[in-house]
């Protein structure tokens, strides 16, 4: 049984914090800061340019990408760290559609998260072949797939409600139609237990700054399926990627299997603070996380629909159809979040009208639960953001 207690002491929240925000940013983990800082002044600081080999700064994307493949189902060697989540997705999508070159369409849904349609629109637009980038409903991808499709492109847990696909299930139809699929787990890594190699998903991709807490701008990780590993083809090949960078031979040779996923120079300070933040999973089940993330939902959906009526739920209600966050559409739902950031219940808003919480039980139990809705419905009975300042938008919300 993993103990939440423990976990909890593992992080560093500020006084008067409700922090239910670990979905977009996860909170900092004690260890990081001293690791971090170790990092910079004993192996920068003293072993400069000798630190890609005697630190093992080098090997350290392939080192911490098995670390994350432990969290995923992913065996060693398939997963590798570095860039952001936006360009994992491209390498992903590129390489998918080159393993299948005789299709011309690319299938994905409208809860996907912006950045993931965007970067496929400029990659399809780049490769100009008359690819087509179908977007559908969520409910209606499965349906839509069909032998036209040379890639899925989908998110498991929709960013705005929390909504969960079926990954196994849409995989083998997927397969059956002759699709490749990839897989967008920034809300899932650290949330639900995934298993990439059970489901048979071909590419998976994801960030680390979410719920695996590695900081803002914490670098993403790629999983390529051990059958496709030594034929993928990466589009960004880089000479990170390369079989031999230091023969710095003129032609591109891709290395062996994930390492050719990797394009240039790693961010090896926000590795070190990845490589410590995932210290915090070390004797957690991804079971017990999944459990007590429902349970803690569930105590918040009930009790938020008790107190405060003019919040609609935009959640599944079945946790199990659900990742780990909750969502509640209000039309004043971003003054609604900021008055209750304001009195340090921390969620955020996502446009048009939802207010979203993430329930993280590595941090957050039900007593966390019962003091959020307090602040909630006292801002909801009694109107409590509805001021100009509340209502006055931020650049990130
Ligand atoms: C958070 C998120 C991103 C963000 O991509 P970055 O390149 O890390 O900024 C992309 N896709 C999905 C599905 C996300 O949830």
């Amino acid at each position: 049984m993993t103990d939440f207690k423990r976990t909890q002491s593992l992080f560093n929240l500020p006084d008067g914090v409700i922090y239910l925000d670990g979905n977009s940013l996860g909170p900092l983990p004690v260890a990081v800061s001293e690791r971090v800082h170790r990092m910079i002044s004993e192996e920068w600081g003293k072993q400069l340019i000798g630190g890609w080999n005697s630190a093992g700064w080098m090997v350290q994307p392939r080192r911490i990408g098995d670390r994350i493949g432990r969290l995923i189902g992913a065996p060693g060697g398939t997963v590798v760290v570095g860039d952001t989540l936006s360009i994992k997705v491209y390498q992903a999508l590129a390489s998918a559609l080159e393993l299948n070159p005789s299709r011309r369409m690319v299938l994905t849904d409208n809860g996907n998260f912006p950045s993931d349609l965007y970067i496929a629109e400029g990659l399809l637009r780049t490769l100009d072949r008359g690819y087509t980038l179908r977007v559908v409903a969520p409910d209606d991808v499965e349906a839509a797939i069909d032998d036209t499709i040379a890639a899925t492109m989908l998110t498991e847990v929709d960013y705005r409600t929390g909504r969960l696909h079926d990954m196994a299930a849409l995989t083998q139809k997927a397969h059956s139609a002759g699709a490749i699929t990839i897989w967008d787990l920034a809300h899932s890594a650290g949330a639900i237990p995934v298993d990439v190699l059970g489901a048979k998903a071909d590419f998976a991709v994801g960030c680390t700054y979410k719920y695996l807490n590695a900081g803002p701008g914490a670098p993403a990780f790629i999983y390529v399926a051990p059958q496709h590993a030594e034929n993928a083809r990466p589009a960004l090949s880089g000479w990170m990627g390369h079989q031999s960078p230091f023969a710095f031979d003129l032609d591109y040779r891709p290395g062996s299997g994930i390492e050719r996923m990797r394009v240039g120079t790693p961010p090896v300070i926000a590795m070190a603070a990845l490589d410590a933040a995932l210290d915090v999973w070390d004797g957690v089940s991804m079971n017990d996380v999944r459990q007590a993330s429902i349970a803690l939902a569930e105590l918040f959906i009930r009790e938020v629909e008790a107190r405060c009526q003019e919040l609609k739920l935009a959640s599944p209600r079945d946790g199990s159809k659900r990742g780990s966050q909750v969502s509640f559409r209000h039309d004043n739902g971003y003054a609604i979040m900021q008055a209750l950031i304001a009195r340090g219940v921390i969620g955020d808003f996502r446009a048009p009208d939802a207010i979203r919480f993430g329930f993280t039980p590595l941090y957050i139990g039900e007593t966390e639960v019962r003091a959020a809705v307090d602040v909630i419905a006292d801002v909801i009975a009694n109107r409590r953001w509805d001021t100009a300042e509340y209502r006055k938008r931020a650049l990130v919300t």
